[in-house]
């Protein structure tokens, strides 16, 4: 059994043959993915790729400030806006010209 640390999904593993022969797994750290758009996969613009800079970087810095900034794309974030406004604005008028 390989020690604790080593059975994080988030180390990638690479098999390597040693100058002895032998076959062995090394365990890299993952890096550097940049991040997406939770709706449509998108590469979300306005975030640092590196992880290390999304680390460091003051919050304002690590996503755009808008609602939804680095989780939705523009384009799915203003399809969603939509799509919420239209509901609530036909139902309620519905109701009342019922009433
Ligand atoms: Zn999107």
């Amino acid at each position: 059994m390989v020690r604790p640390m080593y059975r994080s999904r988030s180390l990638k593993r690479v098999v390597r043959r040693t100058p002895g022969g032998r076959v062995v797994v090394h365990y890299e750290r993952r890096e550097n993915t940049p991040m997406r758009c939770g709706r449509c996969g998108a590469i979300l613009s306005g975030v640092p790729i590196k992880d290390r800079e999304r680390r460091k970087l003051p919050k304002t810095a690590k996503r755009p400030e808008r609602m939804f900034g680095g989780v939705l794309c523009p384009k799915c974030l203003r399809e969603v806006l939509k799509e919420f406004v239209r509901k609530n604005l036909v139902s309620p008028t519905a109701g009342s010209s019922t009433s």
